[in-house]
């Protein structure tokens, strides 16, 4: 499965300019897009006919050209920790998840509550890392545009349906966006710097560049293109390891784009944007989490002036892999504080609710497929 083709394309994969072309295609003026991206964007319709100030006509062409929200939230799981999944069908009937996790440290004015919202880049994943998820039963397609862009817009309103009166403008106090949640945003370069485009503009969603963040297994090419995109997104890689051997054992891409390939992309990158870029370590107890990996890493994110995300663990049904003690993250994370090397360590949140990227989806997708079975 790869092709996907939508009896109608979602209105949310247009930027100002394919809109305006595709109205003056449909006979209207180009200017209109705007008035749409509006509607859409800032007075949060959610479908065409809600659009009031465009005359009937044309909110029946657009209803008759495009579909407006191409995915519906069918379950919404609630952690104790401030993590909240969601669980997305889609047009064709897969399914995707998009996370919101809610830090108590935010603006008073937003409630309190700092919101990052973890956003899918494809269905299913061809990367297979060892420790997620969502590379289980394989890659079955890109998203659309529009399609990460609805998962924006539906947490938007999960958000505000939840917080009626507090929250209800456009996102909804989502302070952060990222591409953390299923699949591998580079593999779906197109779509992705499409919606990071949406997201950012001001006729679009208007969250500022440095709030959006592209989370990839090292995807060398195109790291290099994105540094050449002007707009000031952050990047963080997820690394897991610190010398090949200790990689490829977790990251299969790492053969093909290994450490003396990737790094140099990524100072390229850190160099362009000026900016700060981030990896991701995730400690798994007796794999990774050695002294020798963390002076190996130590190194690496001091040339590169790199910050250090330490993620202990997070168990994965069917995966025989654990978390190091604490003491064993307090060593590791004891040598980056050593070599004056800029890190944090995560508390895993959403364990209960199988938080890890694809677990959720990856359940209903084999409850499906169980009923599919049985019917037949
Ligand atoms: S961590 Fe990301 S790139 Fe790796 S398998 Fe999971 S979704 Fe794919």
């Amino acid at each position: 499965m790869a092709l996907f083709k939508p009896e109608k394309p979602s209105v949310l994969s247009e930027n100002l300019t394919t809109l305006a072309d595709r109205l003056k295609g449909m006979g209207e003026q180009g200017f209109r897009a705007k008035q749409v991206m509006e509607w859409l964007y800032k007075k949060n319709a959610r479908n065409f006919a809600a659009m009031t100030s465009l005359s009937t006509k044309l909110r029946e062409a657009l209803a008759g050209q495009f579909s407006l929200l191409p995915a519906k939230k069918i379950l919404a799981k609630q952690a104790g920790e401030g993590t909240e999944k969601l669980l997305l069908e889609l047009e064709d009937g897969l399914y995707i998840e998009t996370v919101i996790l809610s830090a108590p440290d935010g603006d008073e004015a937003e409630g309190g509550a700092r919101m990052t919202l973890c956003v899918s880049s494809q269905v299913g994943c061809a990367y297979g890392c060892k420790f997620c998820a969502s590379g289980l039963d394989g890659w079955k397609r890109n998203l659309e545009a529009g399609e990460i862009i609805a998962q924006v817009l539906l947490a938007a309103d999960h958000i505000a349906e939840k917080k009626a009166g507090l929250r209800s403008r456009t996102l909804s106090g989502i302070d952060n966006v990222v591409f953390m949640g299923m699949g591998e945003p580079l593999a779906n370069y197109e779509n992705v710097t499409r919606a990071v485009e949406i997201l950012n503009a001001d006729w679009g969603l208007g969250l500022g560049a440095r709030r959006i963040t592209i989370s990839t297994s090292g995807l060398a090419p195109q790291i290099l293109k994105l540094a050449e995109n002007p707009i000031q997104l952050r990047l963080a890689i997820s690394l897991h390891g610190a010398t090949d051997e200790v990689r490829g054992t977790i990251m299969p891409v790492n053969k093909r784009f290994p450490l003396a390939e990737l790094l140099p992309a990524v100072a390229a990158f850190a160099e362009k944007h000026g900016r700060m870029v981030t990896f991701e370590f995730i400690l798994i107890e007796g794999v990774n989490d050695g002294l020798d990996q963390a002076e190996a890493l130590a190194k690496i994110a001091q040339k590169l002036h790199a910050h250090v995300n330490l993620i202990p663990y997070n168990p994965v049904e069917g995966l025989p892999w654990k978390r190091p003690n604490i003491l064993r993250q307090r060593a590791f994370a004891g040598v980056l504080k050593k070599a004056n090397v800029s890190h944090t360590i995560r508390r895993q949140k959403g364990d209960d609710i199988d938080a890890a990227c694809g677990q959720l989806r990856l359940r209903k997708e084999r409850e499906k497929g169980n009923a599919d079975l049985a019917l037949n």
